[in-house]
């Protein structure tokens, strides 16, 4: 039997599975329920951005696999008002994203949804979680972190707040990297105007255009962290947002089925596991974060 000495690995694991842990003990006690991910699906979210769409043949139907469960999530929500599921994704992003260190193929969404919230009560809940998490590291794993050479504080809540367009304004619109740079603590960068992102983040009633939505960005040039927002959930304005983005509705027939019937307002967030597993550890590359880690790519991973 071989038996694997790489002290660091072992240490990542053992932190990433207390991270999980007390999120999931975190979200508990705001009275979330999990449920278990969707893996396969006629629909997922289209994204914003090109991936290699992983289709399978499923009894001669094409069915997809999980981009992000943002669709099942609003409808899981008619059952039960608070969920959260550790959501496995497959995205085969473009090889030009390996160079940025934090993209994986596949990687898992700690994914949550609130019925009827607004985006504050979500970003409240993201602060909580995330100091929650960041807490029960130093105590239970403070060893690893010592093996891992890594100093984490608590950030102060609530952090900072950064208008989409301060950021862009000053950084450009690739902005992310140095704005992550120049942070000492968490920030959200929020009201990403509609163009960037997809047709199920809430357009803000009162200021066409703009987005009630988030991200959550990390310090010291971690980059993105997670991204949410209050959702589109009536017929009418999703079949408009379809049509700004050319999406023809027949794609989303088996999602619209459900809005047809009635889904509830919520906002919600995924955050990403290996991303918050490499910022937690001070990893140099997301592919540090998990086993079998699947660069944008690399086609000889396991
Ligand atoms: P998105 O809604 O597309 O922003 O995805 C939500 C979160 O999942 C992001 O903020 C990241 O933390 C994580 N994520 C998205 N794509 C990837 C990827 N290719 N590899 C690793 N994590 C990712
Ligand atoms: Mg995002």
């Amino acid at each position: 039997m071989v038996v694997n000495s790489d002290k660091k690995l072992e240490s990542v694991l053992h932190i990433k599975s207390e991270i999980m842990r007390a999120a999931g003990e975190y979200l508990r006690e705001q009275g979330f329920v999990e449920i278990l991910p969707v893996i396969l699906s006629p629909v997922t979210d289209p994204l914003h951005h090109e991936t290699y769409a992983g289709t399978v043949d499923y009894y001669g139907r094409p069915y997809t696999l999980t981009k992000s469960m943002i669709l099942h999530k609003q409808i899981a929500l008619r059952t039960v008002p608070r969920i959260f599921a550790f959501s496995p994704n497959v995205r085969m992003e473009p090889e030009a994203r390996a160079p940025l260190r934090r993209y994986l193929a596949e990687f898992v969404q700690l994914d949550l949804e609130v019925r009827d919230a607004s985006r504050d009560e979500i970003m409240a809940i993201g602060e909580g979680l995330f100091v929650a998490v960041v807490r029960a590291v130093l105590v239970t794993c403070a060893d690893e972190l010592t093996t891992l050479g890594r100093v984490l504080t608590v950030p102060e809540i609530p952090f900072a707040r950064i208008p989409y367009q301060n950021a862009t304004e000053q950084y450009g619109e690739h902005y992310d990297d140095q704005l992550s740079s120049s942070l000492f603590a968490p920030a959200w960068l929020i009201d990403f105007p509609r163009a960037v992102r997809e047709f199920y983040d809430r357009e803000d009633p009162t200021r066409p255009g703009v987005l009630l939505d988030m991200d959550l960005i990390y310090p010291e040039g971690y980059g993105e962290a997670l991204s949410g927002g209050e959702r589109e959930h009536t017929l009418p304005r999703i079949l408009r947002r379809l049509k700004q983005d050319g999406i023809p509705p027949e794609r989303f027939s088996a999602y619209l089925r459900f809005v047809k019937e009635g889904l509830p307002a919520s906002a919600g967030f995924g955050i990403g596991i290996e991303r918050l597993t490499r910022y937690i550890c001070g990893l140099d590359h997301i592919m540090e974060a998990r086993l079998f880690a699947k660069v944008p790519g690399a086609v000889d991973a396991l």
